[in-house]
Parts: C-alpha cells; sequence; structure tokens
C-alpha cells in the first residue's frame, strides 16, 4: 500500500510541475517584453503569448497529440488510483496491453496521414469497448494501454471476454485514402489480484509480458500474464545480449554450401550460412540467434560482417586458384532498409579488389512480394546497378508477382527446399517444379533447387531442366577453412563423372 502511495504521489507532483512552468514563463516574457520596449513590449506580448501557447500546445496536457488518449504518466497516476480503490472496496482492476499486428507492414503500405487516422479509429474502437471509467493510453507507436476502473465482478473469464470484445471491435476495414485497411491487435492483461502489492508501472510491465508472450501466437492473440513469462522473457533478453556480445567478439561467422551446374557439374557458387561457434554450446544455427540478433536492432551488422567474410574468402579462393565464380549473401529486410547499404558494399568490394558480379543478393520472395517502402526499392535496384546479381530466395513460399520479378531485376530464384523434397517420387512436386521453370525460362531466368538431398531428386531436377542444385546431397554448410580440401575432392570426383543430364520432353 505504501508502495503505491508513494508512487501516485511522485507521478502527480512529476505532471502538476509541468502544469506549473506556465506560471513563471508568462510573468517572465510579459516583463522582459514591458522592460525591452515598454508599453508597446507589454501589448505584443499579450497578443502573441497566447498565440504561441496554442500553436505550441497542439494536445491537452498529459495527452497523445494523435490520439488525445493519455501519455504514460498520467495513465499510470490514474491506474495507481484504481489500485488503491480496488485494494480498499476489495475489489480488481486490471491493465490491458494492445499492440497492433504487423504495424510495420501497415506502415510501409500507408503514408503518416493514413497511419494516423488508423491510429485514431483504433483508439475509437477501444473507447467504444469500455466504460467511460476506464482509462486508454498510446504508450509508443502502435502499443496501447488500458486501465480499468476496479470492479468486484472483474476476473479472468470477464476479462478475457473483454479482451474478445477488444479484437472483435478492430474487425471492420478501417478506410484509409479510400482504400480498406485490415487491422488486429493481439492483447496481453494482468489483473490485480494476479500479482499482489504492486505499483501500476509494475502492473503494466506485467501486461506487457503478457503482450509479448501473446505476439508470439499473433495474430490476434491473446494471453493473461504468468510469472512464467518474466523468467522466458529475462531469458530472450539474455540470448539477445549474449548474442550482441558474439558478434563483436567474432564467434559468428560465415559458413559456405556450394551451388553446382546441373549442365556441368561445376560449381557455380556457395551460399554464406551464419554460424555462431558458441564456447560452451558449440555450433549454433542461424534460426536460434536472428530473431535475437533482429531484436536488439543489429540485423545490418551481421550482414557487414556476412559480405566481409564472404568476400574475404572468396578472394583467398582466387589466390589459391579454386575458379569460384561468385558467393550469395542473404539480406534480411532490416538491412534492405539502411540507406547506406549500397555505399557500403560498393567500398567492401572495393576493399577486396572484387568485382560487383562477384556477389549475389540473395532476398526472399516476401520482401519483393509485400509492397516495398521506396529505400528498398531503391537499395535493391541499386545494388543492380553496382552490377551484383539478384537471387529471389524461398521461391514459391511469397507471393512475388511477375511485375516484382521484373522491376527488381532479379536474375535468379531459387525454388524452396518445400518443391525439391522428394521430387524423385512425388508427380505432383514435379509438376510444380516444371511450371515454375516453364515461367522462369520464359521470364529468362537462371533457376537453383534447394535442399536437394538425394542423388535421385538432382537427377530428376537436371532432367526437368534447373539449372543449378544446392543442399545436403552434394555439401553441408561448410566452415571456411575447410572449403579448400571440398572443392579439391569434388573436382576429382567430377572429372571422372558423365556430365548431369539435359532437360527432357
Ligand atoms: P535459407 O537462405 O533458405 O538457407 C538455406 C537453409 O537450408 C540453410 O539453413 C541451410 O543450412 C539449409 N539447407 C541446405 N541444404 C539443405 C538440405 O538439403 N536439407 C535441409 N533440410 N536443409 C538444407 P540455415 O543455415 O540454418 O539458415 C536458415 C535461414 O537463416 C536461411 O535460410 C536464411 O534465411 C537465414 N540466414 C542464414 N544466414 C543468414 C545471414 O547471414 N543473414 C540473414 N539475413 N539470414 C541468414
Ligand atoms: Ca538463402
Ligand atoms: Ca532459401
Amino acid at each position: 500500500m505504501l508502495l503505491v502511495t508513494t508512487g501516485v504521489l511522485q507521478r502527480r507532483l512529476r505532471i502538476g510541475w509541468r502544469r506549473w512552468h506556465f506560471l513563471f514563463v508568462v510573468p517572465i516574457v510579459s516583463f522582459l517584453g514591458w522592460y525591452a520596449a515598454g508599453q508597446i513590449g507589454t501589448t505584443i506580448t499579450a497578443v502573441v503569448m497566447p498565440l504561441a501557447i496554442a500553436m505550441l500546445a497542439p494536445a491537452p496536457a498529459g495527452r497523445d497529440p494523435v490520439t488525445s488518449t493519455l501519455l504514460r504518466e498520467p495513465f499510470l497516476a490514474n491506474a495507481d488510483r484504481n489500485l488503491i480503490q480496488a485494494r480498499r472496496t476489495r475489489s480488481n482492476t486490471a491493465i490491458f496491453v494492445l499492440e497492433v499486428d504487423r504495424f510495420k507492414l501497415l506502415e510501409e503500405r500507408n503514408n503518416r496521414s493514413g497511419i494516423e487516422t488508423l491510429l485514431r479509429a483504433i483508439t475509437t474502437r477501444l473507447a467504444l469497448s469500455l466504460r467511460a471509467s476506464d482509462a486508454i493510453a498510446r504508450l509508443d507507436g502502435p502499443t496501447f494501454a488500458v486501465t480499468l476502473a476496479p470492479a468486484a465482478s472483474l476476473d479472468l473469464e470477464a476479462a478475457i471476454q473483454l479482451a474478445t470484445r477488444i479484437q472483435h471491435s478492430m474487425a471492420e476495414p478501417i478506410k484509409i485514402d479510400g482504400l480498406n485497411v485490415y487491422c488486429s491487435v493481439s492483447i496481453g492483461f494482468c489483473l490485480s489480484d494476479r500479482i499482489e502489492g504492486v505499483d501500476s508501472s509494475e502492473l503494466l510491465q506485467a501486461a506487457t509480458n503478457a503482450l509479448i508472450e501473446a505476439q508470439r501466437h499473433a495474430p490476434s492473440a491473446i494471453r493473461n500474464y504468468s510469472p512464467a513469462m518474466r523468467s522466458r522473457i529475462a531469458n530472450c533478453n539474455e540470448l539477445s545480449q549474449q548474442v550482441s556480445r558474439a558478434l563483436e567478439k567474432g564467434q559468428i561467422r560465415a559458413f559456405f554450401q556450394p551451388q553446382i551446374s546441373t549442365r556441368t557439374g561445376r560449381i557455380t557458387g556457395f551460399e554464406t550460412l551464419a554460424r555462431w561457434q558458441h564456447p560452451q554450446r558449440g555450433l549454433i544455427p542461424p534460426i536460434e540467434f536472428l530473431p535475437a540478433l533482429a531484436q536488439v536492432g543489429l540485423m545490418h551488422r551481421l550482414g557487414e560482417v556476412m559480405v566481409n567474410d564472404a568476400l574475404s574468402a572468396l578472394s583467398r579462393w582466387d589466390a589459391a586458384g579454386l575458379d569460384v565464380p561468385r558467393v550469395g549473401v542473404n539480406f534480411s529486410n532490416d538491412e534492405l532498409r539502411d540507406p547506406e547499404l549500397v555505399d557500403r558494399i560498393s567500398l567492401q568490394l572495393e576493399q577486396f579488389c572484387l568485382s560487383p558480379e562477384r556477389l549475389a543478393v540473395e532476398v526472399l520472395e516476401t520482401v519483393v512480394a509485400d509492397h516495398a517502402d521506396d529505400i528498398v526499392i531503391r537499395n535493391l535496384s541499386g545494388l543492380a546497378r553496382l552490377g551484383c546479381s539478384l537471387d529471389l530466395d524461398d521461391f514459391g513460399t511469397g507471393h512475388a508477382s511477375i511485375t516484382s520479378i521484373r522491376r527488381y531485376a532479379v536474375e535468379r530464384i531459387k525454388i524452396d527446399r518445400s518443391f525439391v523434397t522428394r521430387i524423385d517420387a512425388d508427380q505432383e512436386q514435379q509438376k510444380m517444379v516444371s511450371a515454375i521453370l516453364t515461367m522462369a525460362e520464359r521470364l529468362g531466368l537462371d533457376t537453383l533447387a534447394e535442399g536437394v538431398e538425394t542423388a535421385a531428386e538432382r537427377e530428376m531436377l537436371a532432367q526437368l531442366g534447373c539449372g543449378h542444385v544446392q543442399g545436403y546431397g552434394i555439401a553441408r554448410p561448410l566452415p571456411p577453412e575447410d572449403v579448400d580440401q571440398w572443392i579439391k575432392g569434388y573436382r576429382a570426383i567430377v572429372i571422372n563423372q558423365r556430365p548431369f543430364r539435359r532437360r527432357v520432353g
């Protein structure tokens, strides 16, 4: 109780202090006006000051300028009052935290005023789902918080019903620039009887933890806070810290997987794949650490390391006379939004005295399928102009239109593993891959099949006319120190083998 009361007092003092600013500013400025120009100065100040205050204060104090909902501090003060009342009346209150699902995508597709329209519409719908005594705040970007007025009937079931009602209220489309935009929210909440003796900021933190858990199951997920969430999130934060340090210490480095021409059997390139060489846990695959790196905003740093490792390996292979035409590097959406990307790549190529066509940029099909923002388009065309080639990764899993394949000057499509598995035995797989290959041929695109695990799959892909193959059936991703040996061994085998069969039918 003492904790809550102290929190309330501190917050009230902070808000009050902001309002009192004006009591100092107004007389001081009026006095300066009078001191500088006598009666005229006072008159000017009297006219200009109210205008300036009106223009510079777009929203009432303590309110978000876009949605007019509360800001964090007054919201917490309100929630503290609810907590005190709930304890006095032996009832329950709760904090809900909501976030718009896939907000980045909405931001990419709409301009600023469109996003503001969306946030206002969400606020209105939220308000209509609540009672007048509940309070709403916009915490940050697409995140809203709600504090509920205490009620004896507020239990877990009532809270879930309310969360569901809020989600239903978001189902109708929102009109932005004449177009229907659909959005959903994920919700985390914490009832005050779930954690005893906390103040509003701790209750808000608990609801935020529940939201983070809900977002793992987004869209439109709802989660109630449980103490286990706290330790899960702590583990996740711990991983983010560890992975950042690992990247700086050089523990995350590139492995290389070969790509082979089905026509000649020759090595046509290597794909660069990130691996974390953990001192205790051994080799950790990217699926386990990429999300943590993305969370701390370090994907562009990983990109720098991967390009550097790839180009330095390529120049070593050149020096050893190993004839590797190029290396492919995976580029995340975050990296593709870096305005410095093209300059950085160009500089890295210069440092290693390598021509740009030696570097293939691998971009997920979903990146070009989505309505990419200007910066992604500019970067991809900048890299193509520089001379880098563009591989469309995981082809068949996104919805890239033929127009976008053309617009981005894609050179090669990498057919996703899901179409390749058991292609030798499965006629449906064969039909799908044949259709993709025919389309690619008509568009003048090269092709590569990913995840080729057996000789039979490789043989079938060669027969169907797929240009290149990559997968465990040829080699697993190799550490750079093993690549030279592997190339020499592979060459020795290929020399004694007949070339793969060409396309049939
Ligand atoms: P991806 O770009 O589609 O890479 C191919 C993945 O399939 C790799 O997994 C590779 O090891 C695996 N693979 C290759 N051949 C076979 C096979 O025959 N069978 C099976 N089952 N799998 C095969 P990995 O290395 O775990 O990478 C997973 C994903 O992580 C990559 O998928 C890529 O999207 C991402 N990734 C890896 N390295 C980087 C990186 O440096 N930067 C970025 N942005 N993403 C990366
Ligand atoms: Ca890839
Ligand atoms: Ca892939």
